[in-house]
């Protein structure tokens, strides 16, 4: 019997998804995440400066403060390069604050952020009093069993374009997580809890 050769269409459907993701470690929670890219073995990259991306088959945006990873992110000359590589098909996350910097419209915001995906995402809209909470969220698109989701100042996403599926929302119907092509956004934390589901499931997305 011949065997297999090593550009078969099964063989290239054995290699993992991604081989090397990177996670933005301008400021926010980056660790978490490099953590969990490397607990579900694949190589975690601490992107710092721009040409890194292109080394990278997709990128996480953590949560942290929308407000500095945008000025960093700029004065950096990160935003252009970014939506180069968003272009060109990488996955791109933003989870949190990841997913202000990502929102094409994020009103009253006062510093540039990367507009990629079409959304309209409203900062610490859960306001003060309920400054975190926890809730458990049916996500169909990861399976029966629902998705313990931490919420730290989340931001909601008030609306999204026609492109974008809406994967998870609360009981009242706010939108907390969704997805164009792609882009996923999530206004919690999946990196802080140990479910990787989310992460897995962001890694399929760069598949042909
Ligand atoms: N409220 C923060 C902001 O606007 C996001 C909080 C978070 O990432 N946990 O940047």
């Amino acid at each position: 019997m011949s065997k297999l050769p090593a550009s078969s269409s099964l063989a290239r459907d054995a290699r993992p998804l991604t081989a090397r993701a990177g996670v933005l470690g301008l400021q926010g929670d980056f660790a978490e995440h490099l953590a969990t890219l490397e607990r579900i073995g694949v190589e975690p990259v601490d992107v710092r400066r721009p040409e890194q991306l292109d080394t990278i088959d997709a990128l996480i945006i953590p949560g942290g403060e929308s407000t500095t990873i945008g000025k960093l992110a700029s004065q950096y000359g990160f935003i252009e390069k970014l939506r180069d590589r968003t272009a060109e098909g990488m996955p791109v996350w933003g989870t949190c604050a990841g997913a202000i910097f990502i929102a094409k419209d994020v009103p009253g915001h006062p510093h540039p952020l990367a507009g990629l995906m079409d959304m309209t995402v409203e900062r610490n809209a859960f306001g003060r009093q309920v400054d975190s909470f926890e809730a458990d969220l049916d996500v169909a698109e990861l399976g029966p069993s629902p998705f313990h989701a931490v919420f730290i100042r989340a931001p909601l996403i008030t609306h999204v374009g026609r492109g974008v599926d809406v994967l998870a929302t609360l009981h009242d119907g706010t939108v907390v997580a969704a997805r164009q092509g792609r882009l996923l956004a999530t206004s919690f934390h999946p990196e802080l809890t140990r479910d990787e589901r989310f992460h897995r499931y962001f890694l399929s997305l760069g598949k042909p």
